[in-house]
C-alpha cells in the first residue's frame, strides 16, 4: 500500500509522460489512471499507471506508463475452461521498454531489479521495444516487463482479461489488493 500522496504523484507523473508522448487523451480520462502497486508499497520500483482505453469480453486495450525503472513483477495468465488464457502485445509509444519472457537468458540484461525480490524473475530472454516496436507474448507464458531509465508509455493490446486469475512469481504480489492508505 501507498500514501495517497504517493498515489497522487504517480499519478501526476503518468500525465507528464502521456503528454510527452503525444498521445491524445482528453482531460476527463486522465481522471481515470489507474496506479498499481501490486501489494508491494515499492511504487517507484514495482507498480504501474494504467489508463483503460477498452474491454469487452472479447479484447482490451490499455495505455500504460512506466516511471523510470518501474517493473511489472513477473507474471502469466492461465488458462480458465475453454479459454486458453490471456494473449499479450505491448506496443512502445514512448521511452523503452524491456520485455522479459521465456527462452535463452540475454547475458547482460538492461533491467535492474531490488536484491530482496530478484528471486522471484526466472525468465530472462529480453527483447528491447523503442517507439513503434512491439512483441506479443502467448497465453500462460512468464513475463515481466521494465520501463527505461526515461520511463516508458506503452499501448497494451490483450484478449480477454481476467487480472484476478493472473499468476505472480512473487508470493508476496496481491494484484487486487488495495492501493492507497485509507
Ligand atoms: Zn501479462
Amino acid at each position: 500500500m501507498i500514501s495517497r500522496k504517493q498515489y497522487e504523484s504517480a499519478r501526476k507523473r503518468a500525465v507528464d509522460l502521456f503528454a510527452r508522448s503525444g498521445i491524445t487523451v482528453r482531460p476527463d480520462e486522465l481522471d481515470r489512471i489507474e496506479v498499481l502497486d501490486f501489494g508491494l508499497g515499492e511504487i517507484e520500483r514495482t507498480g504501474l499507471q494504467v489508463l483503460p482505453r477498452l474491454g469487452t469480453g472479447a479484447i482490451a486495450v490499455r495505455l500504460v506508463a512506466l516511471l523510470p525503472g518501474q517493473t511489472c513483477p513477473q507474471h502469466r495468465h492461465p488458462s480458465q475452461g475453454s479459454y486458453a488464457g490471456k494473449e499479450e502485445t505491448w506496443r512502445c509509444e514512448w521511452g523503452d521498454l524491456y520485455v522479459y519472457m521465456a527462452g535463452p537468458g540475454t547475458a547482460s540484461p538492461r533491467a535492474s531489479l531490488l536484491s530482496h525480490r530478484r528471486k522471484h524473475y526466472t525468465v530472462w530472454n529480453e527483447t528491447v521495444l523503442r517507439p513503434g516496436d512491439q512483441h506479443t507474448s502467448p497465453p500462460q507464458n512468464w513475463h515481466w516487463f521494465q520501463a527505461g531509465p526515461e520511463g516508458a508509455v506503452v499501448w497494451l493490446f490483450c484478449s480477454r482479461t481476467t487480472d484476478a486469475k493472473d499468476e505472480f512469481a512473487d508470493p508476496e504480489v496481491d494484484r487486487m489488493a488495495p492501493v492507497v492508505e485509507p
